[in-house]
């Protein structure tokens, strides 16, 4: 059946994929989005299709709009964008998510949460389960970011025992693919984009912190089955890839993508409250959502690759001074 579904951030990265998802299964998308941190080259393959709207909007500001689900993805992700305004990034994860959930209160929506693996901090629980309740510094440079996620879940939590909206959390692991900013400094866009531009990509500390890499569509898809649960399923739920890598066979496998003779540099010292390892139990994921990823590393990284080649580096603005 065909669905009126609103996604904010929906001109992001990961926004825009789950645009062409829902577009593609035949569902009417209003896309709303401030594009702080993306650009309507993102979305402008859907401009035109009488199932979707863009809508410029801030998050912070109300908003109202007649549909089944909301995605509340609207949120600055990388490190250096939620960094550069701190105070704004908060109040886009708190107000933000009040917004969507007071709408969801009043036209009977259900609303999926956008969250973090970031809610656990720099874990000393490893891998994380749900049931895990983090390590995480309140007064740091990322907390704007994990603090304003952690209070988004609490606001989810209390509308689903006060108001019975239907509510689900995800908490959202490293994803990367094409339409990653080129400038959001994460990782992997920064070492595709230095590689083939034949700059030595920088690793930040000695590259022995891990993460887990999820390939985009694999991702979209859990967010996909995630909404579609019986309403008796809140999550939180882990989306990500189980599968560990350091930081430095990250640079080796871009390194050998992308060939040339691409140099490995110790650029500077592990930023502040920089998690050591990160990968997600996804027992629940699996047993719920019968979902797990599927992409392997080497090949997703081949299709950013590949991406990253195709576009015009100069048709995108670094968003911050901060990459
Ligand atoms: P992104 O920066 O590409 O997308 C975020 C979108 O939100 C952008 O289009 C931006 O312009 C928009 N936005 C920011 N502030 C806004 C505001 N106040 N009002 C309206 N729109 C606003 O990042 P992404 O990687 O696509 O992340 C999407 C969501 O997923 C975010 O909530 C992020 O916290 C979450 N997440 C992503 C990852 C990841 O690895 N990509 C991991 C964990 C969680
Ligand atoms: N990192 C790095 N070089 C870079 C960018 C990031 O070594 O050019 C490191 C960063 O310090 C962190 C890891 O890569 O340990 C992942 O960073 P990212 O910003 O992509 O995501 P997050 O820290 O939020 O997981």
């Amino acid at each position: 059946m065909s669905k009126r579904i609103l996604v904010t951030g929906g001109a992001g990265f990961l926004g825009s994929h789950l645009c062409d998802r829902l577009i593609g299964e035949g569902h009417h998308v209003i896309c709303l989005d401030n594009l702080f941190t993306s650009q309507m080259l993102n979305i402008a393959h859907l401009e035109g299709r009488e199932n979707f709207e863009f809508v410029r909007h801030d998050v912070t500001e109300g908003f109202r709009f007649d549909v089944d689900e909301i995605y509340n993805l609207a949120c600055p992700a990388a490190p250096g964008h939620y960094q550069y305004n701190p105070i704004k990034t908060m109040k886009t994860s708190v107000l933000g998510t009040m917004h969507a959930l007071g709408l969801a209160k009043r036209i009977g929506a259900r609303v999926l949460q956008a969250s973090t693996s970031e809610v656990y901090g720099d874990p000393d629980v490893h891998p994380q389960p749900e049931s895990y309740r983090g390590s995480v510094n309140t007064i740091g440079t990322r907390s704007c970011y994990d603090e304003g996620k952690r209070a988004a879940e609490t606001l989810m939590f209390d509308y689903w025992r006060v108001h019975k909206v239907r509510i689900k959390v995800v908490r959202i692991f490293n994803t990367y693919g094409p339409r990653m900013h080129p400038y959001d400094g994460r990782v992997v866009s920064n070492f595709i984009r230095q590689a083939i531009a034949g700059e030595s990509v920088t690793i930040y500390g000695d590259g022995n912190q891990s993460r887990s890499f999820c390939y985009v569509d694999d991702l979209i898809d859990g967010l996909i089955r995630a909404m579609e649960t019986p309403d008796e399923f809140t999550g939180p739920v882990n989306l990500g890839n189980p599968v560990e890598f350091t930081i430095r066979q990250l640079a080796e496998h871009v390194v050998r993508l992308v060939g040339g003779s691409v140099q490995i540099e110790l650029a500077r010292p592990l930023p502040e409250d920089d998690p050591k390892q990160r990968c997600p139990d996804i027992t629940l994921a699996r047993r719920v959502l019968q979902w797990e990823p599927k992409v392997p590393l080497e090949a997703g990284l081949k299709r950013t690759v590949d991406w990253f080649r195709s576009v015009n580096l100069s048709d995108y603005t670094a968003p911050t001074p901060n990459y």
